[in-house]
């Protein structure tokens, strides 16, 4: 499906939910794909890219920086504690704010860059344990914790399990950012960003529906 049938997919769903289509982002999600694939789409105009590695991000973004004007770079994979520094010389928006450790990690690397990218707590709504994210029951006092850190957190983040309904997990998520004051809601893939985006989201994150299959041979 082109960029443009994207597009024309959210406007219709933000128009069903009464939205305004222009407060919603969609992030491509250009993960293993290939440097050409990505290059048409930023050659098409596009300007928002999601990466789930940092190694991979790292290869594949400071040239098209270069070459590119306006590029936003979220980073929406699990982050390790000792990839912070890069993660966050690199992004623009990190969507996997998850425990503590890399709150505090973030914290005092912010101080010492005197810059943080825009950062989302993921909330594993599924409960899951091989997931990462905070459980829905302790993430009022994770938000805290980090807004004591003076992080810059935006809003929440999600990806519901894969065998269940996600507007489930897409309304917990909405709950629970807005009984915490926050307005940025990360949730919604290729296969369900329409339901995402009647629930609120304001990133949706779409990879495959834009680029074809990820071909990880
Ligand atoms: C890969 C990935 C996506 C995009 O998935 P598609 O189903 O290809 O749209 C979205 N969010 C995260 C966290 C991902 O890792």
């Amino acid at each position: 499906m082109s960029l443009s049938e994207i597009a024309t997919r959210v406007a219709a769903a933000a128009a069903r939910a009464g939205r305004d289509a222009a407060e919603i982002e969609l992030i491509a999600v250009s993960k293993v794909q290939p440097d050409a694939r990505v290059q048409k789409v930023l050659e098409s105009g596009h300007r928002s890219f999601g990466e789930n590695k940092v190694q991979e991000a790292a290869g594949k973004w400071p040239g098209f920086r270069a070459q590119f004007d306006g590029i936003t770079l979220h980073l929406i994979g699990p982050l390790q504690t000792n990839k912070t520094r890069q993660a966050m010389q690199l992004a623009d928006v990190i969507h996997t704010l998850d425990r503590p450790k890399l709150a505090n990690t973030m914290a005092r690397i912010a101080q010492e860059e005197g810059a943080c990218p825009d950062l989302f707590v993921q909330v594993n709504t599924g409960e899951e344990d091989q997931k990462a994210g905070v459980l829905p029951a302790e993430a009022d006092a994770f938000i805290a914790d980090c807004q004591a850190l003076d992080l810059p957190v935006k809003g929440l983040m999600c990806i519901p399990p894969v065998d269940e309904e996600p507007s489930l997990h897409f309304a917990l998520l909405a709950k629970i950012a807005a009984r915490n004051g926050l307005s940025g809601l990360s949730m919604g893939m290729s296969a369900d960003f329409e339901s995402a985006i009647a629930l609120g989201a304001t990133h949706i994150r779409v990879g495959s529906a834009i680029f074809g299959a990820r071909d990880y041979g």
